[in-house]
């Protein structure tokens, strides 16, 4: 889990034990594609109440090689395009960037009772306290 360093700044904790399934070839329209599954649990951080929140992932995806952004028109539409360039790409990087695509923006806890934020103790943000408008309407009674 380590190795995916560049899931290490959204993730709370580098345990967790992620299976990937890789499968690198070329399909029988000349395509060279790469293909894989994801399966495990993440650990992020909830955004309400900052506690960890376990995250299972079942991705699949499939990438296909392409040298150059132009050729990525030219891919099947069951194919995400995946530039290779002369430097060899990461496979760590390759998942990295598969898991980080299906995390959630913002991720939180589902239930209230999963989450530790305690809903009922929020405080409205402290401002200029609203006249009751009834009181405004007694003035004006009172004024005729
Ligand atoms: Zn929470």
């Amino acid at each position: 889990m380590a190795a995916l360093e560049r899931l290490l700044p959204v993730l709370t904790s580098e345990q967790g034990e992620l299976q990937v399934e890789l499968n690198l070839g070329k399909d029988t329209g000349g395509t060279c594609f790469l293909a894989g599954t994801i399966e495990g649990e993440v650990t992020l951080r909830c955004q309400r109440c900052m506690q960890e929140l376990q995250l299972p992932l079942d991705l699949e995806f499939r990438l296909g090689l392409i040298r150059d952004e132009s050729a990525a028109d030219a891919l099947p539409d069951s194919y995400e395009p995946l530039a290779v360039t002369a430097e060899p790409a990461l496979v760590a990087d390759i998942i990295a960037d598969e898991i980080l695509l299906a995390l959630p923006i913002v991720s939180l806890h589902k239930g209230s009772n999963e989450c530790h934020a305690v809903v009922k103790d929020y405080q409205p943000p402290q401002g200029e306290q609203r006249k009751n408008p009834f009181a405004v309407l007694a003035e004006l009674k009172q004024k005729q």
